[in-house]
């Protein structure tokens, strides 16, 4: 008899885990115990189906690099236990999540499926039994022996996606996740049809290495009509500060005024690191199609091509913790470390990723 299936699921809490408290009317996160009782479905399964829990389970608002960490360390102290993982979390900050989680874990083998739901699995119309079910399904599923997605993903109504490459989209829909510049690794209907081509699968027998180190000395800087000097200087000032993810327009562009530009140089001459992602949801930074792109560049902005801010910002976190000199930094930001990342001149998906 072949084994059966090992799955470990890792509750971090999130609404599909969340009741009503009777005292404040809000939702918040109930342990493991109570979601498993309304789950008889996974006994049917017949797999070996464990579980781990945060404790306490929490909003995703809440989460944080330590915690990221802390979800990475489970995974590798697991990993040669069970053939896949499932991490039931919060809709809020799964993309970022899921987005850290694929740069802390390298040469990863086996699939990591994040998944949640937008209706408390107590609830009659909820959306967490089918997404937790599917996710349960791709964590298992295996070809000629070997996992048929061994990535970070998050899996969300009826798609799976890379999760480096997602974004919560919707407050209320139950597609509340999109990848708008990769495309779906499955979709589930009747069957679960895989794209295979989309999948990445890692090369020759590299062993997993875990990535322990953060450093969330990063901002976020939306640039906006109306945008004053004065915050720019105070972001860009921020004590400690090594990297900003600058939100731009369109194809990476912002205001050329003399004032705006030279914050930014000065920035990039104190050692920190300016990279451009775009405000839009499809398509690449592009700085050399326009004028007012062009001077960022000049400045020493680099380019986050068509990175998710999530995945840009990350990323960032986990470069600058373990890397020191900024050349490096910057040469593998607009590096695919794990697909997150497609560079303009490069289509064959084959050999867009680089080792480190
Ligand atoms: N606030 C919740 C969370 O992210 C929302 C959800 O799970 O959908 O934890």
């Amino acid at each position: 008899m072949p084994k059966k299936p090992a799955i470990l699921i890792i509750y971090t809490g999130g609404t599909i885990g969340m009741a009503l408290d009777p005292e404040t009317g809000n939702l918040s996160p109930v342990n493991f115990v109570e979601i498993s009782k309304q789950l008889p479905e996974l006994i049917r399964f017949g797999f070996d189906i464990k579980a781990t829990s945060f404790s306490p389970p929490i909003d995703s608002s809440e989460i944080e690099p330590a915690l990221w960490i802390k979800l990475a360390k489970i995974i590798g102290e697991q990993y040669d236990n069970f053939d896949g993982f499932v991490i039931l979390h919060g809709t809020d900050t799964m993309a970022y999540s899921a987005s850290a989680l694929s740069f802390l874990i390298e040469n990863l083998g086996k699939p990591v499926i994040f998944t949640g739901s937008q209706l408390p699995i107590g609830m009659l119309r909820t959306d967490g039994k089918e997404n937790l079910i599917t996710s349960i399904e791709i964590a298992a599923a295996k070809i000629n022996n070997s996992p048929v997605v061994p990535e970070v993903c998050i899996f969300f109504q009826n798609k799976l996606f890379r999760g480096n490459r997602t974004k919560k989209y919707s407050v209320d829909f139950f597609n509340a996740f999109r990848s708008e510049n990769y495309p779906p690794l499955a979709e589930a209907g009747i069957k679960i049809e895989y794209n295979y081509n989309a999948i990445n699968y890692p090369y020759g027998e590299k062993k997993l290495k875990l990535h322990t180190r953060l450093d969330n000395n990063v901002a976020i800087l939306k640039v906006f009509p109306g945008i004053t000097g004065k915050l720019i200087n105070s972001v860009l000032n921020t004590e400690d500060l090594k990297a900003v993810i600058i939100e731009t327009y369109g194809s990476g562009n912002a205001p050329t005024s003399s004032w705006f530009i030279s914050e930014i140089e000065s920035a990039v001459k104190r050692g920190i690191i300016i990279i451009n992602v775009s405000q839009c949801s499809t398509g690449s930074v592009d700085m050399t199609k326009y004028n007012t792109g062009n001077k960022l560049l000049e400045a020493g902005v680099i380019s986050g091509h068509d990175m998710t801010t999530e995945a840009a910002l990350t990323k960032t976190m986990f470069l600058i913790a373990n890397y020191s000199d900024n050349e490096t930094i910057c040469n593998l930001i607009n590096k695919p470390l794990r697909g997150e990342v497609l560079m303009q001149n490069l289509t064959d998906k084959k050999t867009y990723l680089t080792d480190i």
